[in-house]
């Protein structure tokens, strides 16, 4: 039951520039060209939406036109741009102007040879991206245009991997204009780092995020019939190694009855109200006799946003990397920086969170248990215990600095645990942060980076990177290039710059 949206129904338009200077035949040409190398996109592994052509552009109307219905198009999460000819792009300041979607300047062209011997002012006048996407590239800048630009033949695969990170931070940011979260009540006492202005969200991002009392949810937990907990029950046996005491006939099987319980409840009362993201908080739990663990962690493997705690900013990201890294091999789960293995040249981070990590992230079958927990005074909740499958992975963090959201972000490798652990009731992740703990820790606490965060071993920087371009929101990337002072340079002048950006 993954929700949001597939990504082969989305649209990637591609158009073309030109202009009527060079009579028919070339602008045939340059159709036929053009369509050849969408068809190829299109085709390519590395694209998981569709790409689009539209009819060569010559003139100002037809490419303001254009950017509306693209602006209008649900459908369409993205502009490719590219001028096989010259194309004074006067005539692309008012289309530009209006275009509210993602754009990519793509700097290709049709052949990959230069053809030394037979090249004459015919194959010139045709094949001038050089100078037509220079032109494109300037009148972009000077109006402001947020881009990303991608320069090679469409032949080379890195050209359609980089056009295809692009596209899915696109069909994600286009998701994120009208997400919903869902907040069961506020967020932890007292907690600075979770808080955050909700009309910036909704204004820089789209999101939409509301309060309900707990005990909404709980009157939909409630009315779960009984013969839907059967069979998610049974769901439960067949996808993990549920504990003796779990299955029925055990001692505690009535807790894993109602965990089923709250996992259909949630599912309802998102699902009836368009949610696609949503919060808990131990500290509001109403009637909830557990506090929600394996419910929330099978709802992020189908794509939910979860933050913990109230933490919005945190399940909104989620969500929208759910978008983004669907499809993809690896996983994405909300995490918490938990604690330090501090021996020196074999440092780790681990982290893990009371209940809540998701089992996209799981290196096997998880098993089902149920433990004591210490906070929010109900029954013991049912949990997935797993190790996260070893590889490289980014980390996100969003923080609110006031006057802006400011995203943190740090390479990982997550690995193998030195050892087993046994005692540890809780699915959890083991990394080493690049470029070392001490580094990225000392920039990442300098940064005002939180501690939770989404680790997602399916994305890597380039889509946070293509993301943060396209809603304009500062991040500040944790890398094997990361230098402490150097960093904390950076954060100066992104403090000047966006305060700048903002205008009066
Ligand atoms: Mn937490």
């Amino acid at each position: 039951m993954t929700v949001g949206p597939a990504l082969e129904s989305k649209q990637i338009w591609f158009l073309t520039g030109s202009q009527g200077l060079y009579g028919q035949d070339v602008i045939n040409q340059v159709e036929a060209n053009s369509r050849d190398i969408a068809e190829q996109l299109d085709a390519a592994d590395a694209l998981a939406s569709r790409i689009v052509w539209k009819p060569v552009l010559t003139d100002a109307d037809a490419i303001r036109r254009l950017a509306l219905e693209a602006n209008a198009d649900d459908a369409c999460v993205g502009i490719i741009a590219w001028m096989h000819t010259f194309s004074p792009a006067k005539m692309w300041i008012s289309g530009l102007d209006a275009l509210r979607k993602p754009l990519l300047h793509l700097h290709t062209q049709a052949n990959v040879e230069l053809p030394w011997g037979e090249i004459d002012m015919d194959f010139m006048n045709l094949n001038q991206a050089a100078h037509g996407d220079r032109e494109f590239g300037y009148i972009q800048t000077r109006i402001g245009v947020v881009r990303k630009t991608v320069t090679g033949h469409v032949s080379d695969p890195s050209v359609s991997e980089r056009i295809g990170t692009w596209a899915r931070a696109a069909a994600a940011t286009t998701t994120l204009r009208s997400m919903k979260l869902a907040r069961f009540g506020d967020n932890m006492r007292n907690v600075a780092v979770t808080e955050g202005d909700k009309i910036e969200a909704e204004l820089r991002f789209g999101v939409s995020v509301n309060t309900y009392g707990v005990n909404d949810l709980v009157e939909s937990v409630d009315a779960v019939p009984d013969a839907g907990i059967d069979s998610l029950v049974a769901q439960y046996q067949d996808l993990y190694t549920v504990s003796t005491e779990l299955r029925p006939g055990g001692q505690r099987h009535e807790s894993l009855r109602y965990g089923a319980r709250i996992e259909l409840g949630l599912r309802s009362f998102l699902g009836d109200g368009g949610y696609t993201a949503f919060t808990t908080n131990f500290e509001d739990l109403g009637g909830l006799r557990q506090l929600p663990g394996l419910a929330v962690q099978r709802m992020m493997a189908d794509g939910y946003g979860f933050g913990a705690e109230g933490d919005w900013k945190t399940s909104v990201m989620l969500a929208t990397m759910k978008v983004m890294a669907r499809g993809l091999p690896g996983g994405t789960s909300f995490m918490e920086d938990y604690t330090y293995h501090l021996v020196p040249g074999r440092e780790r981070i681990l982290g893990a969170h009371m209940l809540e990590v998701c089992p996209s992230i799981a290196a096997g079958k998880p098993t089902l248990e149920i433990h004591p927990l210490g906070i929010g005074g109900r029954a013991d909740p049912v949990r997935l215990v797993f190790d996260a499958s070893p590889g490289p992975a980014v980390i996100l963090g969003i923080a609110d600095m006031g006057d802006r959201f400011r995203l943190v972000a740090n390479e990982a490798e997550v690995i193998q645990p030195d050892h087993p652990l046994p005692n540890l009731p809780v699915a959890r992740a083991v990394w080493k942060p690049a470029p070392n703990l001490r580094t990225s820790t000392e920039a990442w606490l300098t940064a005002g980076g939180p501690h939770h965060t989404v680790l997602s071993t399916a994305l890597n920087a380039e889509h946070l990177w293509d993301f943060a371009e396209m809603t304009r929101t500062e991040l500040v990337m944790i890398d094997a290039d990361t230098r402490p002072r150097r960093f904390l340079q950076e954060l100066r002048w992104n403090q000047a710059y966006y305060r700048l950006a903002q205008g009066l």
